[in-house]
C-alpha cells in the first residue's frame, strides 16, 4: 500500500483519487472547495478544504510522507504553479500535474515535475485509436513502435491456429491468452483459440495493423 495526496477535486482529481482508494491505497485530498470536498470525506484518509498555495496547508497534510503528489487543479495557471513550487520546497520528489495549457506545460517542465498530464488530449487519442481498431480493448505504447494490445476474438477465429491468424507477420508474439479464469503464457504457435478467449498480442503497430482485418 501506497500514500497519495490528490490537490484539487474537480472530476479528474476526484476520479484519481477514487481509483487509488479503489487499488487499496491511501489517498489524502485537498480542494479550496468544501462542495467537493465533503461528498468525500468519509471515503478519503483525510480530506481537508484548504487552498493549495498555503504551503503551511500542505505541509499540514503531510505531503512530505506521500509516495506521490498529483496536482489537479488544471485551469487555475496560477494556483497550480505555486501549489508545485511548495511541494518542491518542502521536498516532495514524485509530483504529478494535470496541466491546461502550452504555457502551463512549459513551465512545469522547467519546474521539473515528474509527469506533466493532458487529460483532454490523451483522452482525445485513446478514443481515435478505438474507433480505427475496435476489436482492440485495451493497448499500451512499449516505445519504439512496439505495443501490446488486448482483443476479445470473435466467433469465426473458433478453432484457428495462433500461427495461421499470424501468417506473414511473425514478429507479432502472443503474449497470453486469457480463458474463463484461466491465463495461458506465453502462448505457442500451435495454441488453438476459442471464441471469447482474450488475446493479448505484443508486436511492430504496421503488423498489428496488418492483422487487424482477420479479427472482425
Ligand atoms: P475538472 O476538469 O477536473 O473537473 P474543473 O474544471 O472543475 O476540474 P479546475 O479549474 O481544473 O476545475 O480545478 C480543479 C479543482 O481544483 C476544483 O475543484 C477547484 O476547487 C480546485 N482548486 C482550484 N484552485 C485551488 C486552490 N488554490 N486551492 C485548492 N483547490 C483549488
Ligand atoms: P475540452 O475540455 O475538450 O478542452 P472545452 O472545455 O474547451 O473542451 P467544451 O465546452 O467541452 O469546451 O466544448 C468543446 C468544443 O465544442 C468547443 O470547441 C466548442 O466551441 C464546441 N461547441 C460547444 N457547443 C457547440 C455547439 N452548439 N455547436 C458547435 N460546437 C460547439
Ligand atoms: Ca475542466
Amino acid at each position: 500500500m501506497s500514500q497519495f495526496a490528490v490537490i484539487g477535486l474537480g472530476r479528474f482529481g476526484t476520479a484519481a483519487a477514487l481509483e487509488l482508494l479503489r487499488l487499496g491505497h491511501d489517498v489524502i485530498g485537498l480542494d479550496g472547495a468544501a462542495k467537493r470536498v465533503n461528498p468525500l470525506a468519509s471515503k478519503l484518509s483525510y480530506a481537508v478544504i484548504a487552498d493549495a498555495t498555503d504551503e503551511q496547508a500542505l505541509r499540514e497534510i503531510n505531503v512530505t510522507s506521500c509516495d506521490a503528489v498529483l496536482v489537479a487543479i488544471g485551469e487555475n495557471l496560477e494556483a497550480s504553479i505555486l501549489s508545485v513550487l511548495h511541494l518542491k520546497n518542502l521536498g516532495v520528489a514524485e509530483i504529478w500535474v494535470k496541466a491546461a495549457s502550452r504555457p502551463h506545460h512549459a513551465i512545469l517542465s522547467r519546474l521539473g515535475v515528474s509527469r506533466i498530464i493532458h487529460p483532454e488530449e490523451e483522452m482525445g487519442i485513446r478514443v481515435a485509436q478505438a474507433l480505427n481498431y475496435p476489436m482492440v480493448n485495451q493497448y499500451m505504447a512499449l516505445g519504439h513502435g512496439q505495443y501490446l494490445v488486448e482483443i476479445e476474438l470473435i466467433d469465426r477465429l473458433d478453432g484457428t491456429r495462433l500461427a495461421d491468424l499470424l501468417t506473414g507477420c511473425e514478429q507479432i508474439k502472443g503474449f497470453l491468452v486469457k480463458r474463463r479464469e484461466a491465463i495461458h503464457s506465453p502462448v505457442p504457435p500451435d495454441f488453438v483459440l476459442q471464441a471469447s478467449d482474450t488475446l493479448v498480442l505484443a508486436g511492430p503497430l504496421k503488423l498489428l495493423q496488418r492483422i487487424a482485418p482477420r479479427l472482425v
